[in-house]
């Protein structure tokens, strides 16, 4: 990929989501694609294979420039994307059909997929009939049987329990070590970080807003890895940091503002962590990875909230640690009413859209507004998706602080029952 960049049109102009990404792929290695939701990610994919087109830039695939969906490369999605009337032999066939490959020969290479991907004795069961793990099995057979030299793959095991999802790396990576298949690169999309350094020779850190590759990051372990071993253990640290780092140079660009996207993080998870923070040993600053781990979260799940206690200015990130601020320990510590009128006033000063809300009611002579109100407004900035989770986490966290009420039945705000 040379100077790579994407765009989608919204009414405020172009929301870029990639820019000037440059990517090479080179034979016989495995890439990890590390980044956030909402990065780009899967926007990257889809223009590899060609499935969409870049704004600038091009793609080349063994000196071909890539122009619709390319020969040579298939993808496995996150959600398996089967066709549920369709028995596994035929959701596999499927790959072949666009390809014109005579019947005779679909039928035996189907077989010989659904054979090496361990569905045997599966060729006619239907996808609701299996588990998750065999649905996304179908999913791979499927992308093998067109006997791609590029895999692409696109968070293959995120939808998959843990125990499914190490079977079926272990079984994928077995075949890759094994070249049983002539798959000659794989370019694989994570937001799991030991996923990457397990699986990976070389990781691509992407940023968000707009996503740009950020870092590269070698990963000189053989294989099979451990990931109890401390090597393993310290690169993941490091990616972490890195990371966090980015997240951190970020965001102190760049302060709310109206058309944000408001990560779903509720309250509950904003008080867990600040208290968790200022007890022992943490004291108020914190190691990221180490903390993630005591709360079972992965990155995906932590950087939002401890992103949102930065917003609030009850956090601070600096290279890979998460920093109370003063009034973040005041957050921590006190009694339920006086932590929540801290934290009202911290997102009537630091959350626009928040304040906003706040204002229109203020103004309104009934004090009410409409969900659509704010809705509309933010779709001038947001996809339609983005706007409503937005506005969704802007009235959890409105509720909680008691600045506005909202009524899910009527979708309307008020000042009902708030103190002026
Ligand atoms: P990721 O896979 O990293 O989560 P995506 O590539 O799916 O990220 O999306 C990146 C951004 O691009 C998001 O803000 C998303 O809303 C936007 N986006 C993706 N596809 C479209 C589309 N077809 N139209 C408008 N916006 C889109
Ligand atoms: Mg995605």
């Amino acid at each position: 990929m040379r100077h790579v960049s994407r765009g989608f049109d919204k009414t405020q102009g172009e929301l870029l989501v990639l820019d000037d990404v440059d990517l090479s792929l080179q034979s016989g290695e495995i890439v990890g694609l590390l980044g956030r939701s909402g990065s780009g990610k899967s926007t990257l994919l889809r223009i590899v294979c060609g499935l969409i087109q870049p704004s600038s830039g091009e793609v080349m695939y063994q000196g071909q420039r890539v122009q619709g969906p390319a020969p040579g490369i298939a993808m496995v999605f996150q959600n398996f994307a089967l066709f549920p009337w369709l028995t596994v032999l035929e959701n596999v066939e499927v790959g072949l059909e666009a390809q014109r490959v005579p019947a005779a020969e679909r039928r035996a290479r189907a077989l010989s997929a659904i054979d090496l991907i361990g569905l045997d004795g599966f060729e006619n069961a239907y996808p609701r009939e299996m588990s998750g793990g065999m649905r996304q099995r179908v999913g791979f057979a499927r992308a093998l049987v067109v006997n791609p030299t590029l895999l692409l793959m696109d968070e293959p095991f995120s939808a998959l329990d843990v125990l499914t999802a190490e079977t079926l790396r272990t079984d994928l990576l077995d075949l890759w070590t094994q070249a049983r298949m002539p798959i000659q690169s794989v370019l694989i999309v994570t937001h799991n970080i030991e996923e990457a350094v397990l699986m990976c020779d070389r990781i691509l850190v992407l940023s968000s807003n707009p996503g740009r590759v950020v870092a590269e990051i070698k990963v000189p372990f053989a294989r099979p890895r451990n990931r109890l071993d401390p090597a393993f253990r310290d690169l993941v640290d490091d990616i972490y940091a890195t990371m966090t780092a980015r997240l951190s140079s970020e965001q102190g660009r760049r302060a709310l503002t109206l058309g944000s996207r408001l990560p779903p993080v509720s309250t509950n998870l904003l008080a867990g962590l600040a208290e968790m923070l200022v007890t022992a040993p943490y004291q108020g600053h914190a190691d990221m990875p180490e903390i993630a781990s005591a709360l079972l979260l992965e990155v995906d799940d932590l950087f939002p909230v401890a992103e949102t206690l930065q917003y609030l200015a009850f956090a601070e990130l600096r290279e890979g640690d998460i920093v109370l601020t003063p009034p973040g320990h005041v957050f921590a510590e006190s009694g339920t009413q006086e932590r929540k009128r801290l934290f009202a006033d911290h997102l009537l000063r630091h959350v626009p859209l928040a304040a906003r809300i706040r204002q229109v009611l203020n103004e309104r002579p009934g004090h009410h507004a409409p969900r659509v109100r704010f809705e509309q407004e933010l779709e001038d900035f947001l996809t339609d998706g983005a706007a409503r989770e937005t506005l969704d986490t802007a009235i959890n966290w409105g509720r909680y602080a008691e600045i506005f009420s909202y009524n899910d039945k009527s979708e309307m705000f008020s000042l009902d029952d708030v103190e002026a």
